[in-house]
């Protein structure tokens, strides 16, 4: 038997010795990726996936990813490389055999450990993870990345900029608003340009249409469409075609308090597109900061704009089995989103883009309400983004509440989200 995993950190790759002798005494050929508390970095990866290759005729795979839904992904991976043992007659197993089958592991290893650091951002509670220390951690994950401007609007900023929407929400609480903006710039001046956006609340109480508690305990979780959609962001920059576009990314970072400050149901506020809109529940946050945050990068002729967001409650229940919902405006691409997240155990259901869908977004006092007062359908929250997503641009937008409702957010979404802009970006 001939093992080589040069291509694995040296914790993983001693804790993977110490296991193989162990497994090699009962079975035959087994390649063992498990459990442990080694160090931190083999913690980190186990908490996430355990491997068993064996590559004896009838080959057999045991894979287990203890807490992410993204088992048919790296399954497929798996299978890929045993389908190279398939004429070999010697039943050794080769990791590092093939440089490409060994880029695949690399690849699929390290977007498990940047879901690891998303989700480790996730779980900082409100009182510490306040817009602007959430902020601060987003910024980290692009520390080393060349030629990537960071820039955090301030509150301050956000008024100046008459980001309206986000100080609507974001005024209520103690810890102001702002928005991270993380720009990369092509060298090609023809370069097309990717938008990321996501809903950073990072904690939503509801503000004046207060939840109930049952509601309200896992709200910390409300900011995860950021961290996902930066982290997408991050693993896209590392992608050599990525050069030939223009990357931008705008997570607008804001706590849903309630106070003498926040938002009141009927308020009028002039958005940063100039709709104005009625915001009849103040719940329905999510779509408000994000219309600003799409609005303000319109001015980078956006081609595709990404968006993920913990922002239904509806998607939930529609969704039943805590899956995502998606919409596209694309016909390709939203077919291709149905097959990817079907391979990747990343189960997603698509809203519809009929046409003939009514506009139920009307309000007697200004161009749109935030929530119309019959229909509270996830889809409803499309209709309102839509509204300022530029003209000719392709859009997805990712609804992610089901997240929120587990114990520990997953990283759901964030392997399919990533497979489809590197698809978009091959056309
Ligand atoms: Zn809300």
């Amino acid at each position: 038997m001939h093992i080589k995993c040069d291509n694995f950190p040296n914790s993983l790759t001693h804790k993977f010795s110490l296991e193989y002798q162990t497994q090699q005494q009962n079975t035959n050929n087994i390649f063992v990726f498990h459990k442990g508390n080694v160090s931190d970095e083999l913690h980190l990866l186990s908490n996430m996936l355990t491997i068993i290759i064996s590559s004896t005729d009838k080959a057999i795979i045991g894979l287990e990813l203890s807490d992410s839904l993204c088992e048919k992904h790296l399954r497929n991976i798996v299978l890929n490389i045993l389908k190279s043992f398939k004429n070999d007659k010697n039943s050794n197993i080769y990791i590092s055999v093939n440089k490409s089958y060994k880029e695949d592991l690399k690849y699929i290893i390290d977007i498990f450990k940047h879901i690891y650091i998303a989700r480790k951002i996730a779980i900082l509670p409100a009182n510490i993870g306040t817009p602007d220390l959430i902020a601060k951690e987003l910024k980290e994950l692009f520390k080393g990345i060349k030629g990537v401007k960071k820039t955090y609007l301030t509150h301050k900023d956000l008024v100046k900029k008459k980001l309206n929407l986000i100080c609507s929400i974001g005024d209520s609480a103690k810890n102001p608003p702002g928005m991270l903006l993380i720009e990369k710039k092509s060298k090609n001046p023809s370069a097309k340009t990717i938008c990321f956006i996501g809903k950073g609340i990072t904690f939503d109480s509801g503000g004046l249409s207060i939840k109930p508690i049952k509601s309200m305990m896992d709200m910390k979780y409300d900011k995860i469409g950021a961290i996902y959609s930066a982290t997408c962001m991050k693993i896209i920059l590392e992608d050599p075609l990525s050069s030939s576009y223009n990357i931008i990314g705008a997570f607008p970072l804001a706590e849903n308090a309630v106070s003498d400050k926040a938002v009141r149901p009927g308020d009028v506020i002039v958005s940063h597109s100039g709709k104005t809109v009625e915001i009849t529940d103040p719940d329905a946050e999510g779509r408000l900061v994000l219309a600003d945050a799409i609005s303000y990068v319109s001015k980078y002729k956006p081609s595709l704009i990404i968006d993920m967001a913990t922002l239904t409650g509806h998607s939930e229940i529609i969704n039943c089995f805590h899956k995502a919902y998606y919409y596209c405006n694309e016909d390709k691409m939203r077919r291709y989103i149905e097959k990817q997240s079907y391979n990747n155990g990343e189960r997603m259901i698509a809203m519809p883009n009929w046409e003939e869908i009514p506009n139920v977004l009307t309000s007697p006092v200004a161009d749109l309400t935030n929530l119309p007062r019959k229909c509270r359908d996830a889809y409803i929250a499309s209709l309102f983004l839509k509204e300022f997503i530029p003209e000719n641009a392709d859009w997805i937008h990712f609804d992610l509440a089901h997240e929120v409702i587990d114990e520990m957010p997953k990283g759901h979404s964030i392997i399919t989200v990533v497979d489809t802009v590197k698809e978009w970006m091959k056309k």
